[in-house]
């Protein structure tokens, strides 16, 4: 039998082990940090006219020559390490500091969407695209101008400090956010081969919080993005007789239904999930039960576990309803961009940076998950990630609304962003680096 102090003392160790604390965020008004501030209000005025400019001439998907061209030159200015051609147009950018540490991320993306833009601003978008065989005007209106924006200004503070800068800071400016696959592609391509992150950070526009508030989510934050596309098959048959064929179409209806059910009885409420089929499409005639139903779902919740409960309920749903009905079926089920998971300790220790930063405890605001893709999370596969929801509406209007041809953000945000972003992956690092290089000069 082992003594109580053998069996307890390891135990309190490990405890002990686990529960301290890292680091305290620096103080306040440190000389590094007065430096940055000034180093971020230097930059304002150029930073706005890189934003307008971004803003005037957006592009589409991972093939944005003109955005990419623009970062790729304000990094070489800056003296960093620039490294091209990850997911088509996506850039990484290398920061060194003088001083030992780990590696850290941050990322911006840089893609538009085919959206007409109604603002009237003086540097609204008047460029157009064909997309789908259709013309359309292309607009900026997710805010990837103003993240793209931000990261410059955060590269350009970081390295003017970077003699006091432990370890290493890595710029990535992503294309292909919403639509593409973008961050996936730039891993799959080489991004981190040899400078691998232990952290990844960003900040999304939010359209709910004015200019100098901060959103923030502890653990999911967006859901996994999948969805299926289901044939229900029929010979057809006359619809004065329908008990001479299958009719897809009633099957159909009693699948839309049933996941439904689904969604109520079988999963806990505490497992948020949404399934929408979004397109029922099938017939023709009143009187003809047609020959095929062609159905098109959504499917929203968070985690891996959960996404493939879902996959084998649907599955097993759609399949006993299809025999029960003698049809027969095709169903494609597909996993699309997974779930945003905000790392807590992440979240605590950017937070404290963000109180000292935006200067109260006010400024920052809890928000629930949404059931909204962003696929930020691939970043999340490589090392612990986070992402921040920074606020951009104007000062005369109650809300704004991204995705939407008036979206409009207050360019206020942009320093405000810059500065606490510069400061919070300073702080990651000096709680991280060694005893000589922890003091702020
Ligand atoms: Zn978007
Ligand atoms: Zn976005």
């Amino acid at each position: 039998m082992r003594s109580i102090v053998t069996c307890v003392l390891p135990t309190v160790l490990l405890i002990l082990l686990a529960a301290a604390p890292l680091r305290p965020a620096p103080p306040p008004e440190s000389g590094l940090e007065k430096k940055l501030k000034a180093m971020t209000e230097k930059l304002t005025s150029e930073l706005i006219d890189i934003r307008r400019d971004i803003h005037a001439h957006p592009e589409l998907g991972n093939h944005l020559p003109r955005t990419s061209a623009i970062v790729i030159d304000y990094f070489r200015k800056l003296g960093i390490d620039v490294r091209t051609g990850y997911a088509d147009s996506g850039v990484v950018a290398v920061l060194r500091g003088g001083q030992p540490g780990p590696v850290v991320a941050v990322r911006g993306d840089m893609d538009a969407l085919p959206i007409t833009e109604e603002t009237g601003l003086p540097f609204a978008s008047k460029d157009t695209a064909v997309v789908d065989g259709r013309e359309t005007g292309l607009m900026h209106a997710c805010g990837h101008d103003i993240h793209t924006t931000m990261l410059l200004g955060v590269a350009a503070v970081l390295a003017s400090v970077r003699d006091e800068l432990p370890g290493t800071v890595v710029f990535i400016a992503q294309p292909g956010e919403e639509c593409c696959d973008g961050a996936r592609l730039m891993i799959a391509d080489g991004a981190f081969k040899d400078v691998v992150p232990e952290a990844f950070f960003a900040y999304h526009v939010d359209d709910t919080l004015k200019a100098g508030r901060l959103g923030y989510t502890s653990g999911f934050m967006s859901a996994n993005v999948d969805g299926f596309t289901l044939e229900i098959k029929s010979e057809g048959c006359h619809g004065a007789s329908p008990w001479s064929c299958v009719d897809p179409i009633v099957v159909g209806a009693e699948i839309v239904t049933a996941l439904q059910v689904l969604v109520a009885r079988e999963l806990s409420v505490h497992n948020n999930t949404v399934i929408t089929v979004g397109s029922f499409h099938s017939g023709s005639a009143p009187n003809i039960i047609p020959e095929s139903a062609r159905l098109e779902a959504t499917v929203r919740n968070y985690g891996e576990d959960q996404r493939r409960l879902l996959q084998d309920k649907i599955t097993r749903t759609i399949t006993n309803i299809c025999e029960a009905a003698g049809a027969e079926f095709d169903l494609a089920y597909a996993f699309g961009t997974s779930s945003v998971y905000n790392d807590p300790a992440l979240v605590r220790e950017a937070l404290a940076t963000a109180e000292r930063v935006l200067g109260s405890k006010a400024a920052l605001v809890e928000q629930k998950p949404e059931m909204g893709g962003e696929d930020f999370s691939a970043f999340g596969t490589v090392a612990p990630a986070v992402m921040f929801n920074l606020g951009v509406v104007p000062p005369d209007l109650e809300a704004t609304a991204v995705h939407s041809p008036t979206f409009l953000a207050d360019e206020a945000a942009i320093p405000i962003g810059v500065n606490l972003m510069a400061n919070i992956l300073l702080d990651h690092q000096l709680r991280r680096a060694g005893p000589a290089e922890k003091k702020r000069s």
